[in-house]
């Protein structure tokens, strides 16, 4: 008895062979290298430019802005390919920080920036958590102080994905310290290259995604030209995270999804193979129902992910169902992946195995991009 692979209904043949073209070069080119970004904790820097020459990176951003041209669902095809193939590589925090760019950075801005960062040779990161504010993004210390025409920034943030290659960087300050609420935040960008007073720190030994640079960044009266300013005055930053997170929320939802399909698809196959009690163990029962539970759960997190993704498309899809995407999808595929590495046994702890990477790596979805319980709570305020 078989059942019949599913149809995402956002799927194309122009997508499909996109698909092809980003699952060869991530075999090709990142996968022959992950021992050794993972000893450095980053990937190459050649990595950027020639994932951008092949058209990986900002593939929903207009082409006017050296983009792909694509929508969402190129986007989507990417991250599945990555967390496929069990690579973590920074493509969609690009891919955010485009977006915060193309929404309010002004049209000399965008044309200069979003080019180069198409093409590989600026790399975006997002800087918004400190170390004494994460979830409460309000409690930043970091602040910008007019003088003239530019802002004096001081401060630190960490957890900085990219941080380590990053030469454009979406910073959030407090434009106003002394502002209750909301209306004190702002986000500036900041180009790294030759700042006076921009200071990368270690690049922070993490759990899993190893070959992924998360790094400590330090702001010394750093000076950066008030037409970096994103949006048309100061105290905006709050509301514009709120309009863009659905965006990367959504993203990690769709890489949860994958991650979930792809632990069921290799423990499916390991629990063929190995054989315990002289027989495959897949005929032990426990590890059928096992495996059942995992493929329906994984099967319900495709459809809803795809619904999501439909919505995003036809431009409807609202802040409280992406949070629970994100909130749901992590949480199942860090629930499918710990019970694939069960059905592995001892081999699903050893770190050459996929499956054993994949529960480490995935269990960062749960906590960034806003910890689950900050997801509920934006579910739980809609009711
Ligand atoms: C691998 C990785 C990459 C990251 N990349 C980036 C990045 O590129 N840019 C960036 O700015 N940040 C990044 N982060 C930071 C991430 O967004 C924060 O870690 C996250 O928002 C949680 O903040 P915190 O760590 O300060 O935890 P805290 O805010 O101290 O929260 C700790 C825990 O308290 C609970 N909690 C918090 N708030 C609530 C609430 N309202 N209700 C109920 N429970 C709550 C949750 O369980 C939460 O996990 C990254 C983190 C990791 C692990």
């Amino acid at each position: 008895m078989t059942s019949l692979p599913h149809q995402s209904a956002w799927m194309t043949d122009e997508l499909r062979l996109f698909r092809e073209s980003v699952r060869q070069f991530v075999r090709e080119e990142f996968a022959p290298h992950q021992d050794r970004w993972h000893e450095q904790l980053r990937p190459d820097a050649e990595a950027w430019t020639k994932a951008g020459a092949t058209g990986l990176l900002l593939s929903d951003v207009d082409e006017a802005y050296g983009g792909g041209g694509g929508n969402f669902a190129y986007e989507a095809v990417v991250i599945e390919e990555l967390a496929r193939a069990g690579i973590p590589f920074g493509s969609s925090v690009q891919s955010i920080v485009a977006h915060y760019l193309r929404a309010y950075a002004g049209e000399e801005r965008k044309r200069d920036w979003l080019p180069r960062m198409a093409r590989g040779e600026l790399v975006g990161s997002i800087a918004m958590t400190e170390p004494d504010a994460g979830s409460d993004l309000l409690g930043i210390k970091t602040t910008a102080r007019r003088d003239g025409d530019h802002y004096v920034i001081n401060g630190s943030k960490t957890f900085v994905t990219n941080g380590w290659h990053a030469g454009i960087l979406c910073l959030a300050v407090k434009t106003d310290p002394k502002a209750v609420g909301p209306k004190g935040l702002s986000l500036i960008v900041v180009e790294s290259a030759g700042l006076a007073g921009y200071r990368v720190g270690r690049s922070l030994e993490k759990v899993g995604r190893h070959g992924h640079d998360t790094c400590e960044i330090y702001f010394d009266d750093m000076r950066v030209p008030v037409s970096n300013l994103l949006g048309a005055k100061e105290g905006q930053g709050f509301f514009q995270m709120m309009e863009q997170l659905p965006y990367e929320r959504l993203s990690v939802g769709v890489s949860a999804a994958a991650t979930a399909e792809h632990a069921v698809a290799i423990t499916t196959q390991y629990v063929k193979d190995r054989m315990a009690f002289g027989r495959p163990l897949i005929e032990l029962q426990n590890t059928r129902f096992k495996l059942a539970e995992c493929r329906t759960e994984a099967h319900v997190g495709r459809v809803f992910i795809d619904d999501c993704i439909a919505r995003f498309l036809a431009g409807t899809l609202d802040a409280v169902t992406a949070a629970m995407a994100k909130y749901w999808l992590t949480d199942r595929a860090c629930h499918i992946v710990d019970e694939c590495v069960q059905l592995h046994g001892g081999y699903g702890y050893m770190a050459e195995y996929p499956i054993a990477r994949m529960w480490a790596d995935s269990r960062a979805e749960r906590i960034y991009a806003g910890a689950n319980e900050v997801m509920k709570e934006v579910i739980g305020w809609s009711l």
